[in-house]
């Protein structure tokens, strides 16, 4: 029987759903892709798109291109609230969808209670394309004149958006660019004492100021006010104090984690409602918290897929077994990475050449459906 599925968010953990879209089109399932911009940008290659080391278009994904070709609907906007009990979801175009299976992979934010007044020249490092138009605003402004950029954030993101802001200073035309990181209690403090060192040996080689010990309380154009009351003027901020899950589902009513996402069962299931599934930073998996990386994401594609073909149609649901310890690689920004599983962990020109191969590759892939 025809059932309309919704997808909201083409991210990371929608990508095999997206590939897939024909199939579920094909068995006379009404699909509507919700999002809102045409294309959805790869946070692993996001600082390297601001340093310069990719276009924009090598990092990311048609994804209304995918989805019309599948012969599915997109629709331009963003998802607002669910209406569990009536099966819509309401979007911020004015628009209402009717689902019988939804799917959510709405993503995180970078939480803003410490931003204050308009954002100009203040960047947070979500949604991913608007690092595009910081590396364009510091060309612009870099060139005429000396800038003082401030990173508010301690955590791998800050270290790579620090990393690939020297880089850009390092263009043709620019005029000096100093750079201070504002690491909070200290610079990437829940990753191993090596990695630790590693990254702040590479900023401070290439004259990054990092502060530590400061806890910033107040974001706004033109400074920072760290916890003291002291203000440090800039000309461009960068924002990357961590990311929180999507608000739409505490909003909605919908059971959340302690983290805010939407509490989901070992079947990427919503705790409360039976046909409402999702994957990535949005949800807060009931098991066991999974860290807000695009690794789990990854992992969760094929379960999503199985699990909204079997609500859809009534067959047996695959549980998502999380697996152990992942791959992380930062890049530096200078051509070189850190890279680090279990015991293993180096740094260097082939750390970065292993991130480059591996994240050109996954794009290749999911491109190649384009
Ligand atoms: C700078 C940076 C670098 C990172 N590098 C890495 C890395 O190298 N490796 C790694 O594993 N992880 C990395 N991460 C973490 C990684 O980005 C996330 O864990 C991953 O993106 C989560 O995938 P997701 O599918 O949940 O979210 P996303 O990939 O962000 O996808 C969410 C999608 O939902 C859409 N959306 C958002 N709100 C709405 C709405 N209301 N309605 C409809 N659609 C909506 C967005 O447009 C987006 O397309 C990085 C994060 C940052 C910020």
């Amino acid at each position: 029987m025809k059932k309309n599925l919704v997808i909201a968010g083409g991210g990371h953990a929608h990508m095999q759903a997206l590939a897939e879209l024909g199939r579920f089109v094909e068995r006379g399932h009404e699909v509507t892709v919700i999002g809102p911009s045409d294309h959805h940008y790869y946070s692993g290659m996001g600082p390297g798109m601001l340093g310069g080391s990719y276009r924009p278009e090598e990092i990311r994904f048609a994804t209304r291109q995918v989805v019309e070709k599948a012969g599915a609907r997109f629709m331009l906007a963003k998802v607002e609230t669910i209406d569990p009990a009536a099966q819509y979801v309401h979007c911020d175009n004015g628009e209402r969808i009717y689902y019988d299976v939804l799917s959510c992979n709405l993503g995180s934010q970078v939480p803003e209670d410490v931003v204050s007044g308009p954002l100009d020249d203040v960047f947070l490092v979500k949604p991913i394309e608007r690092l595009l138009e910081a590396r364009q605003r510091i060309l612009q402004r870099g060139t005429a004149k000396a800038l003082r950029i401030g990173v508010v954030g301690g955590g791998p993101s800050a270290v790579e958006i620090a990393g690939n802001i020297w880089r850009i200073s390092r263009e043709p035309a620019m005029k000096p660019v100093s750079l201070t990181v504002f690491a909070g209690r200290t610079l990437m403090p829940d990753h191993p004492r090596g990695v630790r060192q590693r990254a702040r040996k590479s900023l401070v080689s290439r004259g990054i100021t990092i502060t530590e010990n400061s806890r910033i309380t107040d974001i706004r154009s033109g400074g920072v006010t760290d916890a003291e009351g002291t203000k440090h003027r800039f000309d461009i901020i960068f924002v990357a104090i961590g990311v929180r899950p999507s608000r739409v589902f505490a909003q909605s009513g919908i059971a959340t984690g302690p983290d805010g996402g939407m509490l989901v069962n070992g079947y990427l299931q919503s705790t409360a409602f039976g046909n409402i599934f999702g994957g990535g930073d949005c949800i807060s998996f009931a098991e066991r918290p999974l860290d807000k990386v695009g690794v789990y994401a990854v992992r969760q594609n094929p379960v999503l897929v199985h699990n909204l073909m079997a609500a859809l149609e009534g067959t047996g649901m695959q549980a998502f077994v999380p697996g152990g310890q992942y791959l992380l690689i930062f890049n530096l920004g200078d051509g070189s990475g850190i890279l680090y599983k279990w015991s293993l962990l180096f740094g260097g020109r082939l750390a970065f050449f292993i991130k480059d191969y591996i994240d050109r590759k996954f794009m290749r892939h999911f491109q190649a459906i384009e």
